[in-house]
């Protein structure tokens, strides 16, 4: 297979088209066979559930080239059955978990021309989604729906390494108890814009948010799961019902634990104590691991010992140890790794 002649080593993470799509419609209670097609617009009625109340959720994953040149996908079976949570949270059809598993390989293999080779940092980011799209006027969930798979070339998140970020304690909520913080639907994302727009105007790199009932515990920031690292190298997450379960961040907590011999706990996690911590980073498929240098709560600064020049020392093991596993170096948890050609 030739690879398009793209320049892998300067992508930034922006939507490119590719050749093919997978698409599969849900109609009088049932899903079609679904196929890849060439088409990347989508024609839908004025008044599609998912244009009048949001109806949608969706996924984020990656494929990249390992070290022997082979295509893989990292844990794609926790993206379909998170996926699956997100829909009945919001009254939608399930996907079926094989399918989903099965579609995301068939749209890699279509697109492989557009997997990044090893070693560019690039990688191939996968976008599954599904929206109820026939008229919806009267608040209730749609009757169709439409499931999706994109895929798009993304450059390394980091060009010339990962330096740490400042963020902000946000002012803003994320996620109500027993609300949607906990499921992947674009209105989680729909509110944080003016949150992160208000953060950045403010010379910020991302909000931290705390529990809204509360505003005494740490949750997450508006696309990234937080990890710290105490002084005597424990390994904590912030436990709560309204964060998204990072597929991230659970492969850290196990590489901290079952590969580097680390102490972990997922607890709650109270704003007063992030003085405390030693080092601090932020999960989620896009970077793997970014790390804080520094954490604003209105004016007063907390700095972790790690600084504002590189990732911490154990922060840096978990992103060595992670990215070692999936780019083949290292040897992986059983089912981790999905060989697609
Ligand atoms: C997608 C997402 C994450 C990261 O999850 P990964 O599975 O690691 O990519 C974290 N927080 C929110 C709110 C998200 O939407």
């Amino acid at each position: 297979m030739e690879k398009k002649n793209l320049d892998w080593e300067n992508m930034g993470f922006d939507y490119m088209q590719t050749d093919k799509r997978y698409v599969s419609n849900y109609k009088d209670g049932k899903w079609d066979d679904g196929a890849l097609i060439d088409d990347a617009n989508i024609v839908m009625n004025e008044c599609a559930g998912v244009l009048q109340y949001a109806q949608t959720v969706f996924e984020g994953l990656k494929a990249y080239t390992t070290e022997s040149g082979k295509i893989v996908t990292f844990r794609p079976d926790l993206n379909a059955s998170r996926m699956v949570d997100s829909a009945r949270r919001l009254e939608m059809p399930v996907f079926p978990e094989e399918r989903f598993v099965d579609a995301v390989a068939e749209v890699v293999k279509a697109n492989a021309a557009y997997v990044p080779p090893y070693g560019s940092g690039a990688t191939l980011y996968i976008r599954p989604y599904m929206f109820g799209i026939n008229p919806v006027i009267g608040v209730k969930p749609a009757d169709e729906y439409q499931f999706r798979i994109f895929t798009t070339p993304v450059g390394p998140y980091f060009k010339g390494g990962a330096k740490p970020i400042t963020i902000c304690v946000s002012d803003f909520d994320r996620a109500a108890p027993h609300g949607t913080g906990h499921i992947k639907a674009g209105l989680n994302y729909a509110m944080s814009l003016h949150a992160i727009v208000t953060a950045h105007a403010n010379g910020f790199d991302e909000n931290m948010y705390l529990d809204s009932a509360t505003r005494t515990k740490v949750e997450e920031t508006g696309g990234a799961n937080f990890i710290f690292v105490t002084k005597d190298n424990k390994v904590v997450t912030p436990h709560s019902s309204t964060i998204l379960p990072s597929i991230t961040r659970r492969s850290i907590m196990y590489v901290a634990e079952h590969y580097l011999g680390l102490k972990v706990e997922e607890r709650d996690v109270y704003f007063d104590e992030v003085k405390d911590f030693a080092e601090c980073g932020l999960c989620g498929t896009a970077a793997v691991i970014s790390p804080v240098g520094k954490v604003v709560n209105h004016g007063e600064e907390i700095c972790f010992p790690s600084g504002m020049e590189k990732m911490g020392p154990i922060t840096q093991k978990l992103y060595d140890t992670l990215t070692g596993i999936q780019m083949g170096h290292i040897e992986a948890p059983e089912g981790w790794i999905k060989v697609i050609e």
